[in-house]
């Protein structure tokens, strides 16, 4: 029998299942720019202030939207719209029919393994709290696919 990461949509996970298919790369949890003639979005290695960089986890996850408005809420009905999230996101993966990779922890087992494939962000990103958003821009990287 398959795994319900494989076997279940989006719509039918339950609140634990949603919430073990986010693989905790955190890349979501950087500041985008996007170009307003073309759309295209660009990642920076700016990073939310209330990311815990060491594990890429929300240091009050109950509260995001509160604290930071455009901290977004994935609605599994819409997934395929977001364009914007990382082509290894485990949401936009599921959400295209598409297989989670190995180092996926709930494939690997492993929680650490998001972070020893270098797909995670530790160590690669700047806290919000030091970077002006007028410079957001001098930190577009390309690691994000
Ligand atoms: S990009 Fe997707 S899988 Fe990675 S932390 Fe964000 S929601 Fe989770
Ligand atoms: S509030 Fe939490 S989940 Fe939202 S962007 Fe910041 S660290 Fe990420």
């Amino acid at each position: 029998m398959p795994d319900w990461w494989h076997s279940k949509t989006l719509e039918e996970l339950n609140q634990n299942e949603w919430e073990a298919l986010c693989d905790g790369c955190a890349k979501c949890c950087l500041h985008k720019l996007e170009d307003e003639d073309s759309g295209e979005v660009f990642y920076t290695k700016v990073r939310c202030r209330y990311l815990v960089e060491h594990n890429c986890s929300c240091s009050d996850y109950g509260n995001r939207s509160v604290l930071v408005p455009h901290c977004i809420r994935l609605i599994p009905s819409e997934l395929t719209t977001y364009d914007w999230l990382p082509t290894t996101c485990a949401y936009r993966l599921r959400a295209r029919g598409l297989m989670l990779p190995d180092w996926h922890p709930l494939v690997s087992g492993d929680p650490e393994s998001v972070h020893q494939s270098g797909v995670s962000i530790r160590g690669r990103a700047i806290s919000d709290e030091f970077v002006h958003p007028d410079g957001y821009d001098e930190h577009i990287i390309s690691w994000v696919e």
